[in-house]
């Protein structure tokens, strides 16, 4: 759409809030894209970015996958993210928290805030002193905490219908997953994986981390310069964002593409060049919304850990409704959510 601001990644988001504090150097954006199903919800990344611009083009893009990913979900939920700008010292103070804090109380619950890359749970507590617009609190009744485990599980029941649906396979016993990522995300896949007879192989730039997951799955590790092409049944990505580009596309060497990274599509494009090549793709922010899943059932106090792991497990259903569109329609697995996604937020 043409966009009044000028901004490329401007997608008729509902309101941008731009937070200064000189006193404790708080340089923040918050960007509310949607409230059409409830409250904009999604987390705050504190990140040390080149510019301001990035900034921004990381909020709006951000924020407008936060939409897709609830409504996507089943969730009452608007969707909106946060970021706040590290300074060289990449320092991040109490005061600063506080005022992050503060900001998010003016929108009266717009906007409700989480964990996101570079904010941790105590972040969160603090945070929460000066409003009571945030989740990812530490669970009290079994919901909440790190989303972490509840996006793995999600992601390893979406690579579960992914083989079912591109291999007819009911168990990952014996296939081989190609995991990029030791992290949080990576971690619960590759034990949920692991434990049900997977090989893996696993890379991450951080070599110890990639050892420690290896040793307790009984995985290999590989190069992180491998594994976007190493031949195996499945690849995971579940580290970094724009990861498939029309160069690693064409070296992919797997039927399926199912991980928890957000964005792992360059461009639109991409979508239809993994579709191409025949290869099955679980898109991002469906396979990995278990997370949000936690967090929303945490903030709405709607539900107990089961019914979480309930609608955890509805995420498979979502894929398998996406695979048969994109199979009737001919479009590509991430163009088919996306259109999905705008209509249940109203912009169909
Ligand atoms: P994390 O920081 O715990 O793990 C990411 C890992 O990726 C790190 O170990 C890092 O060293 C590694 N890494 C970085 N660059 C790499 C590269 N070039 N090759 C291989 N490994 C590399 O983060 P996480 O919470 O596990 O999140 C992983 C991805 O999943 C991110 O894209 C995140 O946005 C997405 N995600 C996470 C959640 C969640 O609940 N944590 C929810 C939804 C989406």
């Amino acid at each position: 759409m043409t966009t009044p601001w000028g901004f490329e990644d401007f997608d008729a988001h509902e309101d941008l809030h731009f937070v200064w504090n000189e006193e404790c150097g708080l340089k923040a954006v918050i960007a509310v894209h949607s409230t059409h199903l409830g409250p904009a919800a999604g987390g705050c990344r504190f990140w040390k970015y080149e510019n301001s611009a990035d900034a921004l083009k990381d909020a709006l893009r951000l924020s407008r996958g936060m939409s897709y990913k609830n409504a996507m979900a089943g969730l009452p939920l608007g969707g909106g993210k946060a970021v706040i700008l590290a300074d060289e010292s990449g320092r991040k103070s109490p005061d600063m928290l506080h005022a992050f804090g503060k900001a998010v109380d003016s929108l009266c619950g717009r906007y409700v805030t989480a964990e996101d890359v570079g904010i941790s749970v105590s972040d969160m507590i603090e945070v929460r002193r000066m409003t009571p617009f945030v989740a990812g609190l530490p669970a009290e009744t079994g919901v909440g905490g790190d989303p972490g485990p509840h996006t793995s599980l999600g992601v390893f029941l979406g690579i579960k219908a992914a083989v079912k649906r591109a291999l007819g396979r009911d168990s990952l016993n014996g296939l081989h997953i190609a995991l990029q990522g030791a992290g949080s995300v990576a971690t619960g896949v590759a034990m949920h994986a692991g434990a049900e007879g997977a090989k893996l192989s696993i890379a991450d730039v951080d070599q110890t981390k990639a050892h420690k997951l290896a040793e307790a799955t009984g995985g290999k590790v590989v190069g992180t310069d491998e594994i976007l092409s190493l031949e195996a049944d499945v690849l995971s990505p579940c580290a970094l964002g724009a990861i498939l580009t029309e160069q690693s596309i064409a070296k992919l060497n797997v039927p399926i593409v199912a991980g928890g990274a957000n964005n792992q599509l360059a461009t639109r494009a991409d979508g239809q060049r993994v579709q191409q090549r025949g290869i099955l793709y679980a898109p991002d922010y469906v396979i990995n919304a278990g997370g949000i899943i936690n967090v929303s059932t945490e903030y709405l106090r709607d539900g107990d850990a089961s019914l979480v792991r309930q609608r955890i497990e509805g995420i498979p259903g979502r894929l398998e409704t996406i695979w048969a569109e994109s199979e009737s329609s001919g479009r590509d697995p991430a163009s088919v959510a996306d259109a999905m996604a705008q209509r249940l937020i109203g912009r169909g």
